[in-house]
């Protein structure tokens, strides 16, 4: 199969343990992420070939994001490194149980904050048909204006070449408010495939967490595509699908760990169950496996599960331990 494009700002991301706030904090820990660079990680330990494309500063972290990348398996021949700006950096608390953490983003000045990247080799890779899906999130349109202008031209173009393109709306109101979220999707509606995104995120952009609801708003906007997700969290997640509404309950975890990435996760269990045979009962199963996973462990991606352990799931066994 022709590889998964995902493109979205990767970060060096500074883990704080402890309680107390950010500003008497001393000690980090380093570890990375990225709503796309999740995904492609998620991915690739599902055995879907995957392109990332990005940019890092030709610097430590991003060679240190590099590498974690290449260690797992996603191809990177798309990430620019560059000389003239440096890697982006979130700095955050460690996440209590079901709150989110505590973060200072560092990425005004990094290649895709700064307005840099302009995404070009990828758009090559569209065009000239080499990659059979593009998933990205609404995060990298709102990282600058240069960015958003790059990542119109990506979906345009996949659009144009009928490569079917799937968005997490993934609303950061650090980074914008939320009128310009709304914006953003009534303006690029009209070229996605399938939408993702969680039930606050349907509650505050669609005055509604219903998914058939939120699909007749979308509707409005222009949107043709064949599906949409809402993710529930510990509730599980509710997809309509051509007309027809499909629900999956989360999958049992012993203990919550760090709900962060879940979302990333699940998106990548269903992308890659949905690619392989179209069905769209094992695909919310296989995305709830990963997401169970994600949450059962630290870190972003570092707890995704492999092939080999989803496939351990859906023959019966019945709960993640880790
Ligand atoms: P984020 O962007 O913070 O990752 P999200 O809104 O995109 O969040 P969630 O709804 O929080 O995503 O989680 C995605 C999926 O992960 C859920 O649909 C569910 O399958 C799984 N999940 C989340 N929380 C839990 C939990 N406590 N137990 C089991 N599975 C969970």
């Amino acid at each position: 199969p022709k590889p998964v494009l995902t493109f979205g700002e990767p970060l060096a991301i500074f883990t704080h343990p402890g309680s107390e706030p950010l500003s008497s904090n001393r000690t980090f820990n380093l570890d990375f992420g990225g709503a796309e660079l999740n995904t492609a990680i998620g991915l690739s330990r599902l055995d879907v070939p995957v392109w990332y494309a990005a940019a890092v500063g030709d610097d430590p972290f991003g060679q240190f994001i590099l590498r974690e990348l290449r260690a797992e398996g996603v191809n990177t021949h798309l990430v620019e490194q560059t000389s003239l700006c440096p890697t982006g950096a979130m700095f955050k608390l460690a996440s209590g149980l079901y709150q989110d953490p505590a973060v200072q983003y560092y990425r005004s000045l990094s290649p895709m904050g700064s307005g840099h990247w302009r995404g070009e080799d990828a758009l090559q890779a569209i065009v000239s048909g080499e990659v059979g899906w593009v998933h990205t999130t609404g995060i990298t349109w709102m990282l600058s204006e240069r960015t958003s202008a790059a990542s119109d031209e990506l979906i345009r173009a996949a659009r144009e070449n009928k490569v079917p393109v799937s968005f997490d709306v993934n609303v950061r109101r650090k980074l914008a408010p939320m009128d310009t979220w709304k914006r953003l999707i009534e303006r690029i509606a009209p070229y996605l495939t399938w939408m993702f995104m969680g039930d606050t995120e349907a509650d505050a952009l669609f005055a509604t967490d219903d998914a058939i609801a939120v699909l007749e708003k979308l509707a409005a906007m222009g949107f043709r595509g064949d599906g949409m997700i809402v993710k529930r969290g510990e509730k599980g997640a509710s997809a309509v699908v051509r007309g027809k509404r499909i629900q999956v309950d989360a999958f049992p975890v012993r203990q919550v760990v760090d709900t962060v990435g879940a979302g990333d996760g699940f998106n990548a269990g269903w992308l890659a169950a949905y690619m392989r045979d179209d069905d769209m009962d094992q695909a919310l199963k296989v995305a709830s496996i990963v997401g169970a996973y994600a949450v059962s462990s630290p870190g972003d991606s570092s707890g995704y599960p492999t092939l080999a352990q989803v496939q351990s799931h859906l023959a019966g066994d019945e709960e993640v331990r880790r």
